[in-house]
């Protein structure tokens, strides 16, 4: 019983080969309440399909994947997507709306009240190391590429999601600003309790934030074992 609480996500067998062709193939593995995996591999090796078979982007043509417990095809589509915050590179912020307004935009949508609102939005940005005073009120072009990328994660983290994947968030910003971001990234995850699946090229930021690595080849999860075990 306790196993089955602690467990968040799992991959039953899951496949995912449209029109016969594989994309991903026999996925088992689990993904426990608070841990960081990160998924390393080649291009085209399948890590981001297996991040949208998670939240249901994409659906397995063979076997299934369980979050909570409960198979995701079961789950409420929205209600699904509320427990798990997606991050990918190009952040798809709303150009016409503040830095503020974007951030805040799905607690807007879950009917928060707009004081509400801006504390957590101030919080958020403060958290992902941006002054809320000099950004709260700029539009997304008025950013450097890592900004806007630190504004994606806020963005994530707005309601509150026990999970996070990640897709390359910080593939665009400077190696200075990456390691600043990579260990504020790994306190907060920490401090948070947040389950994270993270996808990188970076060998080094796999280790920064990993508690397990998992490391793709043709669409196969070939090794998964901590830090220690590479
Ligand atoms: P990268 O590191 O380049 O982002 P990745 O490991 O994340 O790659 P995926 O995006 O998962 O790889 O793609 C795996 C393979 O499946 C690629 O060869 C891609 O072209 C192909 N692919 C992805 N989605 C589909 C789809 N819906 N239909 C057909 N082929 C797809």
């Amino acid at each position: 019983m306790l196993q089955k609480q602690e467990t968040v996500i799992e991959f039953r067998d899951v496949s995912y080969s449209p029109q016969h062709r594989a994309i991903v193939s026999n996925l088992n593995f689990s993904i426990r309440r608070g841990e960081a995996l990160i998924l390393l591999g080649r291009s085209g090796s399948g890590k981001t399909t297996t991040m949208k078979l998670i939240n249901r982007l994409l659906t397995p043509t063979q076997g299934e994947v369980l979050f909570d417990g409960i198979p995701t095809n079961q789950w409420d589509e929205i209600k699904l997507r509320r427990k798990i915050g997606y991050v990918i590179q190009e952040t798809g912020l709303f150009p016409h709306f503040t830095v503020e307004r974007n951030v805040g935009l799905i607690p807007a949508l879950e009917g928060w009240k707009p004081k509400q609102i801006k504390t957590r939005v101030f919080e958020l940005l403060n958290l992902v190391g941006l002054e809320p005073e000099q950004f709260a009120k700029r539009y997304p072009h008025e950013l450097s590429g890592g900004q806007r990328q630190r504004i994606g994660v806020a963005r994530a983290l707005a309601a509150d999601p026990p999970v996070l994947l990640m897709d390359e968030p910080f593939g665009a910003l400077d190696p200075i600003t990456r390691l600043e971001i990579q260990s504020e990234f790994r306190r907060l995850q920490q401090e948070l309790g947040k389950t994270v699946v993270f996808v990188t090229h970076d060998i080094q930021e796999a280790f920064v934030l990993a508690s397990r690595i998992g490391l793709m080849d043709t669409g196969r999860l070939v090794v998964l074992g901590t830090p220690e075990d590479f």
